[in-house]
């Protein structure tokens, strides 16, 4: 907790892989940096995701350069092809321990239409430099015991880790390089006075020279206009207890993190004790979705039928920040405060290199001509509020027209 006033050259708001990542950076480059949390690493989209270390956005490559320009769309497209690789070796260098799995995730095909979906996926990325494979149906039977899937996209530049450990690890790296952490500590309001950011906390003032809010859709307190930029959309996920030695065999044998290319998706995955993870789109914690649980015994029946039934230990959902076009959003606010957000469902690796970048940035490294996105002002989602609505009830519709078929 901060108590009374403090000065130092950069503020980060918010603690998880975006944050942690920039005051990391800042930290090593001796900045004298703070970071406050509200709540405590990772409480965020950070420690609630599923794991995948993926590499690029969800959309296609090419639609990232239609929504960015050629330019920034190819320079953004590399920059994220190779982020997990920059994840991979923050873990290795900061010996952070979060079961870092480096075995390529399966982008898994469910209908004809979804198998020409990542072999146009699969051709995009290749022809950009990548070396995605295609595996047919055995293949996919192969590495991961799921009935019913045509073929999968193997992008071996991908991997799983623990998300909560891995925002531990780097939170930790942040500090043991100089960084002064808060958590427990929200951000309640924000001011620029006599050309320093005074940033109000419950017990102190934060002042700094330059500030990055990291709050993506967690943000609460400060610059509301930020949240016009997103939509949220839930993700929920429920894991079972540790699957025994015969029911491994029946799940995820290549222990791949794999998720499927149904509009509202589905992932799968298991951890270091053999638990099976479900996760899908949707808050678990609506009034509204009640059927969760007979949804996910349904699907784990079809789909892993050697496994026999399960029981569910663990519930849990978090918001995802989507931006207008599904890339993320670098702003510029004025007078040294920026905000990084909208990651859109991919932000381990995309939030860890933003973090990097922004630090680089404000550290005067690089200019914002070679950020991998343009700065820019804040620009609201028009129809906000019907598209947060259109996901969560598409998604409920869906699970209920899953459930009763
Ligand atoms: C359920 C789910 C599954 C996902 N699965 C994947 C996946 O498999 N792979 C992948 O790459 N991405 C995935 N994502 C996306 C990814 O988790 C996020 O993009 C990423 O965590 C964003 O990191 P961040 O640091 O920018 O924000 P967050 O991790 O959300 O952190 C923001 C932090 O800011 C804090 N905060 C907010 N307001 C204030 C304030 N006023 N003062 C101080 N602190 C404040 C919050 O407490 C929070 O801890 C998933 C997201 C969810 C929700």
């Amino acid at each position: 907790m901060l108590k009374g006033e403090m000065r130092v050259d950069v503020a980060v708001i918010g603690g998880g892989f975006t944050g942690s990542s920039a005051a990391l950076r800042l930290a090593q480059a001796g900045t004298k940096v703070a970071v406050l949390e509200a709540e405590y690493s990772g409480f965020g989209g950070s420690g609630r995701n599923v794991g995948l270390t993926n590499a690029g956005l969800w959309i296609n490559p090419e639609d990232v350069e239609k929504a960015v320009g050629k330019r920034h769309g190819e320079r953004l497209n590399e920059f994220l092809g190779k982020a997990p690789d920059l994840v991979y070796e923050l873990i290795e260098e900061h010996d952070i321990e979060c079961d870092a799995l480096r075995n390529g995730t399966l982008h898994l095909a469910h209908s004809e239409k979804g198998l020409q979906a990542i072999e146009e996926r699969a051709w995009q990325i290749n022809a950009r430099g990548g070396s995605v494979m295609l595996l047919d149906k055995a293949e996919t039977y192969k590495l991961t015991a799921a009935e019913n899937y045509l073929g999968a996209l193997h992008d071996m530049r991908a991997g799983t880790i623990q998300p909560l450990d891995y925002c531990h690890g780097l939170m930790e790296a942040a500090k043991q390089a100089g960084a002064d952490i808060y958590t427990g500590t929200p951000a309640l309001g924000i001011r620029h006075k006599r050309n320093k950011w005074h940033i109000k906390t419950p017990t102190g003032i934060l002042i700094a020279d330059r500030v990055l809010i990291a709050t993506n859709a967690y943000i609460e307190h400060i610059y509301p206009l930020i949240k016009s930029s997103f939509t949220p959309m839930h993700y929920c996920q429920m894991a079972t207890p540790p699957l025994n030695e015969e029911q491994l065999k029946h799940f995820l044998p290549g222990r791949n993190g794999t998720w499927d290319t149904r509009m509202v998706m589905r992932s799968f995955r298991t951890d270091a004790a053999g638990r099976l993870i479900i996760g899908t789109i949707g808050n678990i914690f609506a009034d509204s979705a009640p059927l969760f649980t007979s949804w996910a015994n349904k699907i784990v029946r079809e789909t892993f039928p050697g496994i026999g039934p399960v029981e569910w230990t663990y519930k849990w959902s978090g918001r995802i920040a989507c931006s207008e076009n599904y890339v993320p959003n670098l702003h510029d606010l004025g007078r040294g405060l920026y905000s990084v957000s909208g990651f859109s469902g991919r932000g381990i690796a995309p939030g860890t290199a933003f973090g990097r970048e922004m630090a680089d940035f404000i550290l005067g490294r690089i200019n914002s001509r070679d950020l991998p996105l343009p700065l820019s002002t804040i620009k609201s989602v028009p129809l906000n509020k019907l598209r947060e609505l259109f996901y969560e009830t598409g998604s409920q519709i869906t699970r209920l027209y899953d459930y009763i078929t």
